[in-house]
C-alpha cells in the first residue's frame, strides 16, 4: 500500500488520511485502500421485494466507508509462512471490538452482533467463490487460498433508522474484497452476495431492495428495481428544477428486523399468495381482490392488499415521474402511508405523526419509509417551506411526549464506489 492512495486533492481525503491512522492502530499496517457504499431511502415499495414486486428506492448522501488490506494470519509473524492460516480482522468507528477468525471458520452461526454484517459478506463472497473458480479461504489442494484481509469501518448512515446502515456496510464491504479477493462480481451480483449475509448470518429476513440501491443509485436519480427479473432503471427524479427536497424524519424509535414484526408480515404474504395458488403476490392484481376477500382471513387479506396496490403504486410513481414530474407524486406517497399504517400495520404512532404534520405542514406528499416499527418517515418538500414544516414536527412531537426527532434533508446519490483506489 502506497500512499498515493492519499490523495490530498480527493474531497474525502482528511477522512481517508484519519481511518488509515486508525486501520494501523488496530490492524498494525496500512490500508490497501477505501471503498464506499450508501444507504438509502425507498421513495415507495415497501415489503414488495421479497414478494417479487417494485421499488423505487434512492442511495443518499450518507455512506459507509471501509479501510481494507491484507491480514497477518493467525499464529504467524510471517504472512508468506505457508501454512498460516488466512484470517479475516474487522474493526469499526462504532465500537472499540476487533473481531479477528481464520477465514475457514467463517461460517453464520460463528457470526453475531455487528460483525456479522462485514464477516457475513466475507463468508457469501468465499462461499461463491469456491462455486465458482474452487478458491478457497480453508485451502483445498485444487484450488487458490483467498487471502486473509483486516478493515476498519466508518459510516454516518444513521443505525437503526430505517436507512439501511446494514446494506451501507455489506456493500461497501463486498465491493472492497470483490477486488481485494480479485472476484470479478457485478454490482448486481454483489447486491445478492449483501442480502445472503444479512438473510443468513445476521438472520433478517429481507428482500433485495437495500443493496440493490446502495450498489445501483444515481446522482438525483432513483432505482426502479423488478425484484423477480432484476431489471433495473434509473428514474432521474428532478428535485432540483422543481424546487424540491426530501426530507428525512427520523423518529428514533429504533426497529429490529430480525425480531420484529417482519418475519410475521413475509409469511401473511406467502399464505395469501399459496392459499391464492400464485407463485408470489406478483402475480396478483387489484382485480383478484374481491376473490382474495372471500377467500382469505382478513388480517392475510389486508397484509395482501397492501402489497398489490404497493406494487401498482410504485409502477404509477415511475410513469408520473417520467410524465410529469416529481409534483405529481404526492397522492401516491401519502396511499402508500396510509395502506401500510391500514392494512400492513407496520407503522407507529410516531411515524403516523410525522407524516400527518408534513401533510397538514404543505408537503406535497409524506410516508413512512423502511421496514416500519420505527425509523424514519420522509415528506417530498418544497424548499422554502422546510423552517415553518420542522418547527411545525418538532412542536408535534413535544406536544405528544415524544423524543425529539432528527430532521435532515438527503440527497439523491451515487451508489458504491467500485475502484477503491484514489489515484485510478
Ligand atoms: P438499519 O439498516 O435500518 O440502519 P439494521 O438493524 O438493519 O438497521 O442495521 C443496523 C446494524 O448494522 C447495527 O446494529 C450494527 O450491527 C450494524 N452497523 C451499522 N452501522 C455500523 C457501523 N458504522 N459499524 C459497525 N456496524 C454497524
Ligand atoms: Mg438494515
Amino acid at each position: 500500500p502506497d500512499d498515493a492512495n492519499l490523495d490530498a486533492a480527493h474531497p474525502d481525503a482528511a477522512l481517508f488520511a484519519a481511518l488509515a491512522a486508525e486501520f494501523e492502530a488496530r490492524h498494525g499496517s496500512r490500508p490497501a485502500g477505501f471503498w464506499s457504499a450508501p444507504g438509502r431511502v425507498n421513495l415507495i415499495g415497501e415489503h414488495t421485494d421479497y414478494n417479487e414486486g417494485f421499488v423505487l428506492p434512492f442511495a443518499i448522501d450518507r455512506r459507509a466507508v471501509v479501510a481494507l488490506g491484507p491480514s497477518a494470519p493467525a499464529g504467524a509473524s510471517d504472512v508468506t509462512a505457508p501454512d498460516a492460516r488466512p484470517t479475516a480482522r474487522v474493526s469499526s468507528t462504532f465500537s472499540e471490538q476487533i473481531v479477528e477468525l481464520p477465514l475457514a471458520d467463517l461460517t453464520p452461526d460463528a457470526l453475531a452482533d455487528w460483525s456479522a454484517y462485514p464477516l457475513g459478506v466475507a463468508w457469501a463472497l468465499a462461499e461463491r467463490a469456491a462455486a465458482t473458480s474452487g478458491a478457497a479461504i480453508s485451502g483445498t489442494p485444487s484450488g487458490p487460498v483467498l487471502p486473509g484481509f483486516a478493515l476498519h469501518i466508518h459510516s454516518d448512515v444513521p443505525i437503526g433508522a430505517g436507512l439501511s446502515s446494514s446494506a451501507a456496510i455489506e456493500c461497501a464491504t463486498a465491493v472492497a474484497l470483490n477486488e481485494f479477493w480479485q472476484l470479478g462480481l457485478d454490482p448486481v451480483e454483489l447486491a445478492r452476495i449483501g442480502q445472503i449475509a444479512e438473510n443468513q448470518a445476521v438472520g433478517a429476513p429481507t428482500g433485495i431492495m437495500d443493496q440493490s440501491a446502495s450498489m445501483l443509485g444515481r446522482a438525483d436519480a432513483a432505482v426502479f428495481l423488478d425484484c423477480r427479473s432484476m431489471n433495473t432503471e434509473s428514474v432521474p427524479l428532478g428535485l432540483h428544477a422543481e424546487d424540491l427536497e426530501i426530507l428525512v424524519i427520523d423518529t428514533r424509535v429504533s426497529h429490529d428486523h430480525a425480531t420484529g414484526g417482519y418475519a410475521s408480515r413475509r409469511a401473511s404474504c406467502e399464505a395469501a399468495a399459496s392459499a391464492m395458488g400464485a407463485r408470489s403476490l406478483r402475480d396478483l392484481t387489484v382485480a383478484d381482490l374481491p376473490r382474495m376477500q372471500q377467500v382469505l382471513d382478513d388480517e392475510t387479506f389486508r397484509r395482501a392488499r397492501h402489497v398489490i396496490t404497493e406494487n401498482e403504486r410504485v409502477e404509477e410513481t415511475v410513469r408520473l415521474l417520467e410524465t410529469e414530474g416529481p409534483l405529481a407524486i404526492g397522492a401516491l406517497l401519502d396511499a402508500s402511508h396510509s395502506s401500510m399504517r391500514d392494512d400492513f400495520e407496520i407503522s407507529v404512532p410516531e411515524l403516523d405523526l410525522a407524516v400527518e404534520v408534513s401533510q397538514a405542514s404543505g408537503a406535497v406528499g409524506a410516508r413512512m419509509t423502511g421496514g416500519g416499527f420505527g425509523g424514519s418517515a420522509l415528506a417530498l418538500i418544497r424548499r422554502d417551506s422546510r423552517p415553518a414544516l420542522e418547527a411545525a414536527i418538532v412542536e408535534a412531537f413535544r406536544a405528544r411526549g415524544f423524543a425529539r426527532p432528527d430532521l435532515f434533508v438527503v440527497q439523491p446519490s451515487a451508489g458504491a464506489t467500485l475502484k477503491g483506489h484514489l489515484d485510478d
